[in-house]
């Protein structure tokens, strides 16, 4: 089997964590988010997370010098043979390129670049209502489409909810902002290369997947012709 290197893209909100974690299950691919790993290098009270906690409590993009360095080294470890689910990078063409250049140095090619299309309002509605696991940031929940069985409380295992600082409505609609400007022009990049596949993100979480899943399947089958 070749590998599957695969980017989501998408504004905040668009599903892509949640597509990850179905398509992880799939394929057992090592997931590679960078949002989580800053958060956690914020939480450890690490170097860079004290730089990065700078630009992600007002919802700026933390610099690409910052940001390159920790994500290509991610992609080195040994895990990310068979391939990889990167989410929330790149989210500038800067990043873009020195993607494309490691991977390029490895001799490895992107298989996909997934676009989980999404308008500001969905965006909008869906953030305000998400509340996630403190103890395990991969549990979420809505308050509205898919609220925990006792409010405030993770079904999984039982620990508290709460709303990411990041999510409050003010920052969200600049998160927007910041992905139309910088994030956006990734999107004809890929586009440009021909490796652009694009989704509806106002679809059910199952419509998207079976559609992602449909398009990766012919994607291979291509390959192998
Ligand atoms: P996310 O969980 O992907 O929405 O990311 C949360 C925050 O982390 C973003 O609003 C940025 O401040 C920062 N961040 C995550 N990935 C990147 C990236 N590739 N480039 C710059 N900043 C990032």
């Amino acid at each position: 089997m070749s590998e599957l290197n695969l980017i989501l893209l998408g504004p905040p909100g668009a599903g892509k964590g949640t597509q990850a974690q179905r398509l992880i299950d799939d394929f057992r691919l090592p997931y590679v988010a960078t949002g989580e790993m800053l958060r956690t290098a914020v939480r450890e009270g690490t170097p860079l997370g004290h730089e990065a906690a700078k630009y992600m409590n007002n919802g700026d993009l933390v610099p690409d010098e910052v940001i390159i360095g920790v994500t290509v080294e991610r992609l080195q470890q040994g895990d990310t043979a068979d391939g990889f689910i990167l989410d929330g990078f790149p989210r500038t063409v800067d990043q873009a390129k020195a993607l494309d250049a490691e991977l390029q140095r490895v001799g490895r090619t992107l298989t996909a670049a997934l676009l989980i299309d999404t308008p500001d309002e969905e965006v909008v509605r869906r953030i305000s209502g998400r509340r996630q696991c403190v103890k395990n940031e991969q549990h979420v929940y809505h308050v509205e489409f898919d609220p925990p069985k006792h409010e405030g409380v993770c079904d999984q295992d039982g620990a508290r909810l709460v709303q990411r600082d990041d999510d409050k409505p003010d920052t969200v609609r600049h998160r927007l902002d910041v992905y139309h400007d910088q994030t956006e022009p990734v999107i004809g990049y890929y586009d440009d290369r021909g490796v652009l596949r694009r989704f509806d993100g106002t679809r059910s979480p199952t419509e998207v997947h079976d559609h992602i899943r449909a398009t990766l399947a012919t994607l291979r089958l291509e390959e192998s012709l």
